[in-house]
């Protein structure tokens, strides 16, 4: 990266949303790397059945505040990042005034509605979204850079109006590993997009088969119709 891109890095904030299974290893690798500053956010407390794939906790931060928890374990990790802990589930208008805020996004949540909410403001502040989605054996990893302005969104690809049947991790389950692998890639790509180093993985739909072994990329253009970022 040299010293530019470190450089940049340091100066970098970065919004992780969600401190699970994708949350957890990308703000490891962000917190490691060194970005500047990092914002975490998520409603929940710990709990024992998640530390398989929450990896930055411990038995002994069962029953605390995850982003809490989060703090201590990525200030441990590297004192030097500032990291602001966020007790709460983004809505519209949080999501909005945070993104402003900072100069990439992780998404690493687990329903529609909060990866829609960032979606809009990732589109509206023209701030890079890195969205990831695990379950079971099946993973996805998208990136969109809203600061080039023929940048497909998330609602391009599934509409905010669509019916689409939401499985979580806490019902369904998903393979551990595979979320440390998607959340590693995620943390990847937002150090390439603030560091300016290589070509994002923008543009395209990277899905991956952990039964298999096998990737699969496909490539996204912008909806004219898509009723998030069709009139920018
Ligand atoms: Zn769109």
């Amino acid at each position: 990266m040299g010293i530019e891109g470190q450089e940049r890095l340091r100066a970098a904030r970065a919004l992780v949303v969600g401190a699970g299974g994708l949350g957890c290893p990308a703000a490891l690798y962000l917190a490691a790397a060194g970005i500047g500053r990092l914002t975490i956010a998520d409603s929940d407390k710990v709990d024992l059945t998640n530390l398989q794939r929450q990896i930055l906790y411990r038995t002994d931060s069962v029953g605390a505040v995850k982003v809490e928890a989060a703090r201590d374990a990525l200030n441990a990790v590297n004192p030097d990042v500032q990291v602001t802990p966020l007790q709460k589930r983004l809505t519209g208008e949080d999501a909005a005034s945070l993104v402003s805020r900072v100069d990439v996004v992780l998404d690493c949540s687990d329903n529609f509605v909060t990866r829609h909410a960032l979606n809009r403001a990732c589109v509206a502040a023209k701030k890079p979204l890195v969205a990831g989605a695990a379950i079971r054996f099946d993973a996805q990893l998208m990136v969109f850079d809203f600061r080039q302005a023929d940048s497909p969104c998330y609602s391009c690809l599934f509409p905010e109006d669509s019916q689409v049947e939401e499985v979580q991790c806490s019902v369904m389950g998903v393979f551990a590993p595979l979320t440390g692998a998607i959340g590693a890639m995620q943390a990847m790509e937002a150090i390439k997009l603030v560091a300016q180093v290589g070509e994002s993985a923008k543009g395209k739909l990277q899905i991956f088969d952990a039964l298999r072994a096998e990737w699969r990329s496909v490539k996204v253009a912008k909806d004219p119709a898509c009723v998030v970022c069709g009139k920018s």
